[in-house]
């Protein structure tokens, strides 16, 4: 028979311990949210496969990855925040409150972030593990290139990524051999990419190549290429490879509950909502332009400040604002509006008339509009009113002191 899981109640369940993941914990334990952070395999995700980050701000001695992801930790749990160490296994974000589930709990929260990030897609040929990341074979030009300064580099690919990271690494670079597994001129990127690094001279590329296998001892020394029409084995010696053929973002369990670019990448706007209300993602699991710790924790700054926001409106909306001991009066303004702002005596002069006998409320849109879209509304000022918990109007059109009244009557 199948164990019970043990049920525990969060306001934010984070989900995935790397950069954005931890930013984002640091934020909701902060603002004293009761806070989970689990993650599956290392905290400090992605980053801690790297022996130096040279470009993270506040750090010029270009430390190990993990020397600043572990402050981070510390600084979570400073916060309060708590670690579990496992793998989500599902979601379900169809009702209010959200649920994770891993192997032996069943998580329930008022929100959840997403920060599962993504994997480099790696080519599958032979000792390709032995070599990944710091023995050899890279798969992020803007972290490694300069280590590579006056190098004979590899790169394994043709889209848009490979040959702009490639004509970025000639930079520092002394060549850069590129495997292109179509005929000779057909690339996968656009076609001034493609014109730009045919004329490169420190480019070269081979064609109708893939990766037959990785050699060396301690760290890479030759990629062997394989021709896909002749079979011939073309073995090129060099200092590093840079794999730009695709990244996967963790999100297979997010399917059909988020919407997913075709690439699998979580849509967000820039306050890093996903299309369910109270579930956030950040960080290299969200579609975005540029993967690095620094935007990573820019994104989990706003996911956990979202997430306390969120919780906050949901508070005020039931407790004060769809209260039913008395008919309410909902003004919905933006502060920054100037029609806005001279109605606001109007609302005043009405509360007093009232003389307690209305529950009246002002929400300024200007400093969040979350509110006022759970009422539905997007026009400003208007006024809404409830009767027993329940909207019973709006006004947006011909907003006046008579028609409020009227409504009362
Ligand atoms: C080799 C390498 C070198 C790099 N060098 C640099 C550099 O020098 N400078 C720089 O700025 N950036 C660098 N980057 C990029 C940087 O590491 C990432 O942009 C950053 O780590 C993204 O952070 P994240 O939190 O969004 O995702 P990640 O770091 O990918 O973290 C996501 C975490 O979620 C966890 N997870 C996934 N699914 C689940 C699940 N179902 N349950 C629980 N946990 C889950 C994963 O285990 C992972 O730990 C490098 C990347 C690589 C691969």
């Amino acid at each position: 028979m199948a164990r019970e899981k043990k049920v525990e109640h969060y306001d934010v369940v984070v989900i995935g311990g790397g950069p954005s993941g931890l930013t984002a914990a640091i934020y909701a334990g902060r603002a004293r949210l009761k806070t989970l952070l689990i993650e599956k395999a290392l905290i400090g995700g992605l980053a801690t496969y790297t022996n130096e980050i040279a470009n993270y701000p506040g750090f010029p001695n270009e430390p190990k990855g993990e020397d600043i992801t572990n402050l981070m930790k510390k600084q979570a749990e400073h916060m309060g925040v708590k670690f579990k160490l496992t793998d989500v296994k599902t979601v379900d974000f169809s009702g209010e409150e959200k649920i994770v589930e891993t192997f032996r709990n069943k998580y329930i929260a008022k929100t959840v972030i997403v920060s599962t990030g993504g994997r480099p897609r790696i080519t599958g040929a032979k000792n390709e593990e032995d070599f990944l990341f710091d023995k050899g074979i890279s798969f992020c030009a803007t972290c490694d290139a300069a280590a590579n300064t006056d190098k004979h580099v590899v790169v394994i690919g043709s889209g848009d990524a490979a040959i702009e990271e490639g004509m970025f690494l000639t930079k520092f670079a002394s060549k850069v051999t590129v495997s292109v597994m179509h005929d000779e001129g057909i690339m996968d990127c656009n076609e001034i990419a493609k014109e730009q690094a045919l004329a490169n001279p420190k480019m070269e590329f081979v064609w109708n190549t893939v990766v037959e296998s990785f050699e060396g001892e301690d760290h890479l020394k030759t990629v062997v290429l394989k021709n896909v029409k002749t079979g011939e084995l073309v073995p090129i010696d060099c200092d590093n490879c840079f794999e730009f053929i695709g990244y996967i973002p963790n999100t297979e369990i997010f399917k059909g509950q988020l919407d997913l670019t075709n690439r699998g990448y979580v849509l967000t706007d820039e306050k890093m909502n996903t299309n369910v209300p109270g579930v956030f993602a950040c960080g290299d699991v969200r579609e975005k332009w540029l993967k690095q710790v620094a935007t990573a924790v820019g994104d989990g700054a706003i996911a956990g400040f979202a997430a306390e926001k969120f919780i906050a409106e949901t508070e005020a909306f039931e407790e004060q604002i769809m209260q039913s001991e008395k008919p309410g009066l909902i003004y919905v303004y933006n502060a920054i509006d100037e029609s806005s702002r001279k109605f606001l005596s109007t609302i005043e002069k009405i509360e007093g008339d009232f003389d307690g006998s209305v529950a009246v409320s002002r929400i300024d849109v200007y400093k969040s509009d979350g509110l006022a879209k759970r009422l539905n509304i997007s026009t400003y000022p208007s006024v809404v009113i409830t009767k027993n918990g329940q909207v019973e109007t709006t006004i947006s059109d011909n907003l006046t002191e008579e028609t409020i009244a009227n409504c009362f009557k």
